[in-house]
C-alpha cells in the first residue's frame, strides 16, 4: 500500500525541520504510482501530485507524526478536498414533485440504483415513484417493476395512455401522474447503450427537456476505471448532469474513477452503491473514498490517534528527563500512565505498528481502573515524596494508604513498580532499547 511504501521511503529520515527536495520527489513518485494503480486518469494524477508537492514543501515536519505519516495526512486532506469535501445533498423542488433523471451506459446500474434511491427516500418519509422510461430492452420495464416491488415503491410504466413505445411521452405523463397522486419524488430510469452513442444521448436529452429534472444523476460503474472519464465527459456534453453516482464499489475497484470524474467534470459524487441488495447504498463520503483510493485506512487511524494524544511539551520534558540526570519522579510515572490511557484502544494501535506485537498481551490485560487507584495513592503523597519516594517511611506509608483508601501493600507495590520503571527508563536512556511500558503488569 501507499502507506507502506512511504514508510519505506522515509525509513532513514528522522528528525526536524522541513522535508528535503529529494524526499518530496521520492514521495511524489510513490503517490503517482498509487493513484495510477487506483485507476485515476493521468492528467488528474499530475495535477494532484503537483498540488501535494507544493504543500509538502511549505510544511514543517510535525512533532506528532513521522514524515511518512505527515505526507499521508497531506495527501489525504487534499484528496478529501478534491473529492468534494462535504457530501453534496439532493436538492428538492421548492414546489411540486422533485424530478430526478438517471443517465448512464447500459449495465452501469441505473435500474438497480433507481430502486435503491427510491427505498432510501421512502425511509426518509418521502413518497417516491419510479418511472420506466427505458423502452430499449424488452425486459427493462419488467426489471424496474420487480425492483420497485422489492422496494415497496410504485412504478409508472408504459400502457395505453401513458405513451406506449415512446420514452419521452412516458416520462412526461409520469409528472402529471405524480402531481395527481401526490408523489413527491419522481425517479426516471432511462435506457443506456453499451457505448457512448449519439441517438442515446439525444433520447436522454429529450426526456430531460420533457421532465425538467431538478437533478440529473450520471450513474457510472466504478469498475470501468479509466474509461469513466471519457464517458462522463460525453454525458456532460450530451445530456448534462448535476451529480454522479458510483456503482459496484463492492468490487475490487479502488475508486480512482471518483477522483477523475470529479476533477474533470467538476460535478460531485453524491451517492455510492456497493452491492446488488437494495440497501447497499449510501451517501458518498469523500473521506472514506480517499482512504480507499490510497488504501491507507490503518495509517489514517494511527495518525488520528497520534495527533489526539500527542503533547509536544510533555514529550520534550520526558526526553529531557531520560537523557538528563535521571530524575524520573512519581509524577512523571503517573503522567506516562495517563498518556497510555489517553491512547484509548492501545492494543489495536500497537497491533498496527511493526514490532509492537510483543506488547499486545500486556495491553490487553491492562486495567484502566488501576490508573485511578495509582493516581489516588500518588496524590496522597507530599511533593517531596513524589520527587523521591525513597524518603517515604513506614508511618508515612500508612498515612498515604489511609488518605487514598488503599492498603499499605498497595502503596508498597506502587513504590516497587515505580523503582522498577525508573530502572528501565534509565536503561532506555542509556541506549538499552525500548523499555517495557511503565506501570504495566508483567
Ligand atoms: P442499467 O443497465 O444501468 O439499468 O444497470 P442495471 O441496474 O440493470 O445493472 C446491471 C447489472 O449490474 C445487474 O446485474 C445488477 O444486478 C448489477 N449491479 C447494479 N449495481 C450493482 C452494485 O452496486 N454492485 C454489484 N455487484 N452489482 C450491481
Ligand atoms: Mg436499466
Amino acid at each position: 500500500t501507499l502507506s507502506d511504501r512511504l514508510a519505506d521511503t522515509f525509513k532513514n529520515l528522522r528528525g526536524k525541520g522541513r522535508l528535503s527536495e529529494a524526499d518530496i520527489d521520492a514521495t511524489a513518485r510513490e503517490i503517482r504510482i498509487a493513484l495510477l494503480e487506483a485507476d485515476v486518469a493521468l492528467p488528474v494524477v499530475k495535477e494532484f501530485v503537483a498540488a501535494v508537492k507544493d504543500r509538502a514543501r511549505g510544511e514543517e515536519v510535525s512533532g506528532a507524526l513521522n514524515p511518512a505519516q505527515q505526507i499521508v495526512k497531506i495527501v489525504n486532506e487534499e484528496l478529501v478536498t478534491i473529492l468534494g469535501g462535504e457530501t453534496r445533498r439532493l436538492r428538492y423542488a421548492k414546489s411540486g414533485p422533485t424530478v430526478i433523471l438517471l443517465a448512464g451506459l447500459q449495465g452501469a446500474g441505473k435500474t438497480t440504483l433507481a430502486a435503491k434511491l427510491a427505498l432510501w427516500l421512502k425511509e426518509q418519509g418521502k413518497a417516491p415513484v419510479l418511472v420506466a422510461a427505458d423502452l430499449q430492452r424488452p425486459n427493462a420495464v419488467n426489471q424496474l417493476q420487480i425492483n420497485g416491488e422489492r422496494a415497496g415503491v410504485p412504478v409508472f410504466a408504459p400502457e395505453p395512455g401513458n405513451g406506449v413505445g415512446d420514452p419521452v411521452a412516458v416520462a412526461r405523463a409520469s409528472i402529471d401522474e405524480a402531481k395527481r397522486k401526490l408523489y413527491d419524488v419522481v425517479i426516471v430510469d432511462t435506457a443506456g447503450r453499451l457505448g457512448v452513442d449519439a441517438e442515446l444521448m439525444q433520447q436522454a436529452a429529450d426526456i430531460r427537456d420533457a421532465v425538467q429534472p431538478d437533478e440529473v444523476l450520471f450513474v457510472v460503474d466504478a469498475m470501468i476505471g479509466q474509461d469513466a472519464v471519457t464517458t462522463a465527459q460525453a454525458f456532460l456534453e450530451g445530456v448534462g448532469f448535476d451529480g454522479v453516482v458510483l456503482t459496484k464499489l463492492d468490487g475490487d475497484a479502488r475508486g480512482g474513477a471518483a477522483l477523475s470524474i470529479r476533477s474533470v467534470t467538476g460535478k460531485p459524487v453524491m451517492f455510492a452503491s456497493a452491492g446488488e441488495k437494495l440497501t447497499d447504498f449510501d451517501l458518498f463520503h469523500p473521506d472514506r473514498m480517499a482512504g480507499r483510493i490510497l488504501d491507507m485506512g490503518d495509517m489514517l487511524t494511527l495518525i488520528e490517534q497520534a495527533e489526539k494524544t500527542f503533547d509536544h511539551e510533555q514529550a520534550l520534558k520526558a526526553a529531557e528527563k531520560l537523557t538528563g540526570k535521571g530524575d524520573f519522579t512519581l509524577d512523571d510515572f503517573l503522567q506516562q500512565m495517563q498518556q497510555v490511557r489517553k491512547l484509548g484502544s492501545m492494543s489495536k494501535i500497537m497491533g498496527m505498528l511493526p514490532g509492537m506485537g510483543q506488547f499486545r498481551d500486556q495491553l490487553e490485560n491492562f486495567d484502566e481502573r488501576e490508573i485511578d487507584r495509582i493516581q489516588a495513592i500518588i496524590q496522597s503523597m507530599t511533593p517531596a515524596e513524589r520527587d523521591d519516594p525513597k524518603i517515604i517511611d513506614g508511618s508515612r506509608r500508612q498515612r498515604i494508604a489511609r488518605g487514598s483508601g488503599r492498603t499499605v501493600t498497595d502503596v508498597n507495590q506502587l513504590v516497587d513498580r515505580f523503582f522498577e520503571a525508573r530502572k528501565m527508563m534509565m536503561q532506555f536512556a542509556q541506549g538499552g532499547g525500548m523499555p517495557s511500558l511503565p506501570g504495566m503488569p508483567g
